[in-house]
C-alpha cells in the first residue's frame, strides 16, 4: 500500500443522528485525506435494515455539509467504486462468501440462536469469554448442502485458526496482541442474504481501496475479525488507527446527561460550524505549538494522525463555547446579525420578513451585546431585556432602590430633564447625572441605582452607554413587541414611585 493515494471513508450507520464521537471521526478522517490530497469517501453501512432509515442518511448528509466535511465519492456522488450503499453490494458479498466457502475457508453453521444463546450462558456461568463452539465446523459441504436443501437455515461463518496470538499495528496505540481462541469463528453471512458488519466492511474496504481506517477504538475487536477476513481472501488490509472515545467530563461515556451531544442540536444553539469544527479537532490531539483557535485550512496544514493521543477525549463545553466567542468576533456585524436573527425571529421578538431598519438595529444590538454571550442563541435573553420593562413584581434589591430617601428626588429631576431634551443618547445622560447629582446631593449608588431601574427595571445589566442608543433606535423601529424608549420607561417609574407613595 505504500505511495497509495491516500483513501479513506467514514463509514455511519443510518439508525442515527450524527453526534459529536461520529463526527471527530468523520473530521479526522476528513482532515487527514485534506492533508493528503487523497480522496474522503462517505459509505453509509445499512444493512441493519429493521434501525436504518433513508431519513437519518438525509440528515447525516446535512450535518457533514453543515460541518464543512464535504466528500469525493458518496450514495450521492458516484464514483468508481460504488454503489456506496452497503444494501445495494449484496451480489458482492454473496460472490466473496462463495470464494471464502469454495475454498473451504468458510462454512455453513446451522446452530440456532437459542443453541447459541444457551452455550454463551453456560460460557458466561463458568466464568469464561463465550466464543462460538464451532459446532459445524467439520460438516462437508455435502450435508450442508442437504441441509439446506431440506430447508434448514444457515449462516456462513469463517473458519479462523483457533490457537496462537495475532498481532497489528495501530498508528494511534501502536502494537496491539489478541489470544485467538477468544475471537470465535465470525459470520460472515446471514441466511437472509444479508452481511454481518465485519465482513461487509472487509469486502467494502478492499474494493473500494481505502488505505487508512480511522475510527473508534470500540472498534478494536471488530478490526481483529476485519484483519481475519482480509487474510483469508489473500487480501492486503489498510493501516488502522483507533481514536479514543469522546467522554463526558465525569469520564463516562458522553451522553445528554452531559448536554447537547448531536451535531444537529449545537447549529441549533448557535454554536458555528467553524467552532465546533475547530473544537472536534482538538478532542485528542493539538498543534504542536499549542494553538487554539485554528481555520480549516490550518487544521489541514497541522493534523498530524501519529499525534493524536491514547487518552480518553474529554468533551469541554465550556472550550467549546469560548472558540465559539473567537469564530463569532472573527465575522463582520452583518454575518452576525444574519446568525442571530433565526434565534431572535424564533422566540417572536423580531419579525419574520425583517426590513432594513431591522438589520441596522440588530447590527448595532449585536455589536454591544455579543461579547457578554458565549453563542448567538443566547442573544435571545439579552436582546428579550430590552423588550421587557416592567415594575411589577420588582425583587428586593430593586426595591430598595426605589424606596431609598434619594430615589424619589433622583427619578423627578431626571424626568424632568427628559422631557425637555431634543435628543436623548448617553452624552446627554451623562450631563444629566452631573447636574442631577448637584441639584440633589445624592451620589453613589444612592443615585446610580435609581436610575438604572428606572431606566432598566434591574440594578445591574447592560453597560447604560450602550443600553441608552439601543432602546431609543429600537424604540422607533416596528417589533411584534414594542420596545419602550427611556422616556416612556421614567415616565412609568416616577408614576410607580407616585403610587406607592400615596
Ligand atoms: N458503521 C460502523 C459504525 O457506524 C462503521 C465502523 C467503521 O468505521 O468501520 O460504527
Amino acid at each position: 500500500m505504500n505511495g497509495a493515494k491516500v483513501r479513506v471513508r467514514f463509514a455511519p450507520s443510518p439508525t442515527g443522528f450524527l453526534h459529536v464521537g461520529n463526527a471527530r471521526t468523520a473530521l479526522f478522517n476528513w482532515l487527514f485525506a485534506r492533508q493528503k490530497g487523497g480522496s474522503y469517501i462517505l459509505r453509509v453501512e445499512d444493512t441493519d435494515v429493521e434501525r436504518s432509515a433513508l431519513e437519518y442518511e438525509r440528515k447525516l448528509m446535512e450535518d457533514l455539509r453543515w460541518l464543512g466535511l464535504d466528500w469525493d465519492e458518496g450514495p450521492d456522488k458516484e464514483g468508481q467504486f460504488g454503489p456506496y450503499r452497503q444494501s445495494q453490494r449484496l451480489p458482492e458479498y454473496a460472490a466473496h462468501s462463495q470464494i471464502l466457502l469454495d475454498q473451504g475457508q468458510a462454512y455453513h453453521c446451522f446452530c440456532t440462536p437459542e443453541e447459541l444463546e444457551k452455550d454463551r450462558e453456560k460460557a458466561r456461568a463458568a466464568g469464561q469469554v463465550p466464543v462460538y463452539s464451532g459446532k459445524c465446523r467439520s460438516l462437508s459441504p455435502e450435508t450442508s448442502r442437504q441441509r439446506m436443501a431440506a430447508g434448514e437455515k444457515a449462516v456462513v461463518r469463517l473458519k479462523t485458526p483457533r490457537e496462537g496470538r495475532f498481532d497489528f499495528v495501530d498508528l494511534v496505540r501502536g502494537e496491539l496482541s489478541f489470544e485467538l481462541s477468544l475471537v470465535g469463528d465470525p459470520v460472515l453471512l446471514r441466511p437472509t442474504g444479508l452481511p454481518a458488519y465485519n465482513y461487509a466492511v472487509v469486502i467494502d474496504d478492499h474494493l473500494m481501496q481505502i488505505t487508512h481506517v480511522i475510527r473508534g477504538e470500540d472498534h478494536i475487536a471488530n478490526t481483529v475479525r476485519q484483519i481475519l477476513v482480509f487474510t483469508a481472501l489473500g487480501w492486503d488490509t489498510p493501516q488502522y488507527a483507533h481514536l479514543s472515545m469522546v467522554m463526558g467530563e465525569d469520564n463516562t461515556r458522553l451522553s445528554k446527561r452531559h448536554g447537547a451531544t448531536a451535531v444537529d442540536q449545537f447549529g441549533r444553539d448557535g454554536i458555528l460550524p467553524e467552532a465546533l469544527f475547530n473544537y472536534l479537532a482538538l478532542l485528542g490531539w493539538a498543534p504542536p505549538e499549542g494553538q487554539e483557535v485554528l481555520s480549516q485550512d490550518e487544521l489541514i496544514r497541522l493534523f498530524n494522525l501519529r499525534k493524536v493521543s491514547r487518552s480518553a477525549a474529554i468533551f469541554d463545553y465550556q472550550k467549546l463555547h469560548w472558540l465559539n466567542r473567537q469564530h463569532m468576533k472573527n465575522l463582520s456585524p452583518r454575518e452576525q446579525a444574519v446568525l442571530a436573527a433565526g434565534h431572535l425571529q424564533q422566540a417572536g421578538l423580531l419579525p419574520q420578513d425583517m426590513q432594513e431598519d431591522h438589520w441596522d438595529w440588530l447590527e448595532q444590538a449585536v455589536i454591544s451585546l455579543l461579547e457578554r454571550v458565549d453563542r448567538f442563541a443566547d442573544l435571545r435573553e439579552s436582546i428579550a431585556l430590552l423588550f421587557d420593562f416592567s415594575l411589577e413584581d420588582l425583587g428586593p434589591e430593586q426595591r430598595e432602590a426605589l424606596g431609598s430617601e434619594c430615589a424619589g428626588k433622583v427619578i423627578r429631576a431626571f424626568a424632568a430633564k427628559l422631557s425637555q431634551v431634543g435628543k436623548f443618547d448617553y452624552a446627554a445622560f451623562a450631563e444629566m447625572v452631573g447636574d442631577i447629582k448637584s441639584e440633589t446631593g445624592c451620589k453613589g449608588k444612592e443615585l446610580f441605582h435609581p436610575l438604572r431601574v428606572a431606566l432598566t427595571a434591574r440594578v445591574s445589566g447592560l453597560d447604560l452607554d450602550k443600553f441608552i442608543p439601543l432602546v431609543e433606535t429600537g424604540a422607533q423601529v416596528k417589533f411584534p413587541r414594542s420596545m419602550k424608549n427611556c422616556q416612556e420607561r421614567v415616565r412609568e417609574t416616577l408614576k410607580f414611585l407616585e403610587n406607592v407613595q400615596g
